[in-house]
């Protein structure tokens, strides 16, 4: 299937200059989504992964329906102050300032197989800072898959050490 015929792309969104890559009209269309996660289950099916990790909030788009269909858990990864119990809080880089994510402390297992998940690579930042969290908590990142990715911005170049899976590249 030609699953770019399903992203819109949007001049100008957020702001001015960047390309905005909507996966909503895939998910829009019930065929194309369930065959777009099939391909990302495929990935995740020979690599022995124990949990799925996602960003919020289109890392549970997309995460949630392959743990779903892997039978696995999902373990959510969030902005600070959502997640109710102890966190482990890492920083990351934005263009302009800086944010942290959280994630539950409890949520992983020293030797667990991680596979993280997200709709798109752009820059690799988000991505490094849930890698950082999988593994202070002794997860093993065992797979990294992206609906989208944004090669012209190279943020493969952060994840070298990973074995990376993208659908669509632009
Ligand atoms: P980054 O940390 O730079 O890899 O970007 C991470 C998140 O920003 C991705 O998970 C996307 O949800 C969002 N994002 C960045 N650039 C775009 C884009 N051009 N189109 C759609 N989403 C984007």
């Amino acid at each position: 299937m030609d699953f770019k015929q399903y992203i819109t792309v949007v001049e100008d969104f957020p702001k001015e200059g960047v390309r905005f890559k909507d996966i909503t009209t895939l998910m829009e269309n019930g065929e194309a989504y369930k065959q777009a996660i099939d391909e990302m289950v495929k990935y995740a099916q020979n690599r022995n992964i124990d949990v799925v990790v996602g960003p919020e909030a289109r890392g549970f788009v997309v995460g949630c329906p392959i743990a779903y269909s892997l039978e696995i858990g999902f373990v959510p990864v969030r902005k600070a102050g959502k997640l109710p119990r102890e966190v482990l809080e890492v920083d990351y880089g934005l263009e302009y300032g800086k944010d942290s994510l959280n994630i539950h402390k409890s949520s992983i297992k020293p030797g667990q197989r991680v596979l993280i998940t997200d709709d798109l690579l752009a820059t690799g930042g988000t991505i490094e800072a849930t890698i950082k969290m999988v593994e202070k908590l002794g997860g093993i990142v065992a797979g990294i898959a992206f609906m989208i990715e944004l090669s012209y911005l190279d943020g493969r170049d952060k994840l070298d050490d990973y074995d990376v899976f993208s659908l669509m590249e632009y």
